[in-house]
């Protein structure tokens, strides 16, 4: 990753769109707006200009697309196929850290083989979210020289593709996954030896997100933390990590900084933006954020993490 240069804004993002059901102790939401591409593009269009890649079926509501199109996401990459969009059914233990998926449906995303519109070639930030590492690749051969290229992954593709997982990781500049995608992935539990086997698969820099305790940042022998936001109540935390890798992503496409120090900036907005979308279901909280309520909190979170190194301890 290099410095600044002029070159800035436009992001293409491919990942799951989905309709999800979901179960906490405190409720249940049905057929509610989901997957990892939706939330991370929502997240990253409080900050720059959104172009997507997937697919929905042709039940996917229509206000939902309207709203992504509202929100400066472009959807000449989402196809509608007939059929069912992709499902996905979770349910949170009391420990929120802990769910079970009770379904999931490909649907549409069945023998999908995403074509990008010319326009989003020359894109200079890519994110491969979550979906099958062979159609993050299929989207990275369409993308001609991209600045910078993020993706992250999950359990279901670490167990499941395992050597196409490992063929993309060679690719990706900087993979953004959670602690236990991390075990799983390294073989490792203790976070800086997992670091260690997972840079050395191939990405010169790893976000590994850890829920309430925040987030490590590993580039070279550099380390960073970022703690997580502190909220009295996590309501839902489905998409958070998605939405955190919005976050960074817009951000740092908005800029076009993808210096070190603009890295550990991006990574604060992420987790502002990530303390949001746990607020409430699905994601229903981003709906009414303004970027005034990101910044707001962007300035508590400085000052949540600021001690003055000058006075003796
Ligand atoms: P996260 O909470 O960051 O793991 O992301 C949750 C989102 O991932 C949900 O909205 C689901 O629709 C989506 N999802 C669940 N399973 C899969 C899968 N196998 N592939 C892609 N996306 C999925």
């Amino acid at each position: 990753m290099g410095g600044r240069t002029e070159q800035s804004g436009a992001l293409v993002v491919v990942g799951s769109v989905a309709i999800d059901t979901i179960e906490t102790q405190g409720g249940r939401a049905a057929e509610v707006l989901g997957g990892a591409a939706a939330y991370f593009a929502v997240a990253a269009s409080f900050f720059t200009p959104v172009r997507m890649v997937g697919v929905v079926g042709d039940d996917f509501p229509q206000r939902d697309l309207e709203w992504f199109r509202s929100r400066g996401i472009d959807l000449a990459g989402v196809e509608v196929r007939p059929g069912r969009t992709m499902r996905w059914t979770g349910r949170y233990h009391e420990d929120m850290n802990v769910r079970d998926t009770l379904s999931f449906e490909a649907n549409v995303f069945d023998g999908y083989l995403p074509t990008l519109p010319a326009a989003y070639c020359d894109a200079p930030f890519v994110f491969l979210g979550n979906i099958s590492p062979a159609l993050q690749g299929r989207v990275l051969d369409q993308i001609r020289s991209p600045r910078l290229v993020g993706a992250d992954t999950m359990n279901f593709y670490i167990e499941g593709a395992r050597a196409e997982l490992e063929a993309l990781l060679c690719r990706v500049p900087l993979l953004i996954i959670n602690d236990e995608e991390a075990r799983l992935l390294s073989g490792e539990r203790n976070m800086i030896r997992a670091a260690r086997k997972i840079l050395a698969l191939g990405p010169t820099s790893l976000m590994i997100k850890r829920g309430e305790y925040g987030v490590l940042f590993f580039s070279g022998d550099t380390v960073f933390s970022a703690p997580a936001y502190p909220l009295e109540e996590v309501f839902d935390p489905t998409g958070a990590g998605d939405t955190f890798a919005g976050g960074v992503m817009g951000w740092l496409a908005a800029t076009g900084d993808v210096s070190p120090a603009a890295i550990r900036k991006a990574i604060v907005y992420g987790s502002v933006v990530a303390s949001f979308t746990v607020e409430a279901f699905s994601l229903e909280r981003l709906r009414t954020l303004t970027r005034d309520d990101i910044e707001r909190r962007y300035r508590e979170f400085v000052s949540l993490t600021s001690f003055d190194v000058a006075s003796p301890v």
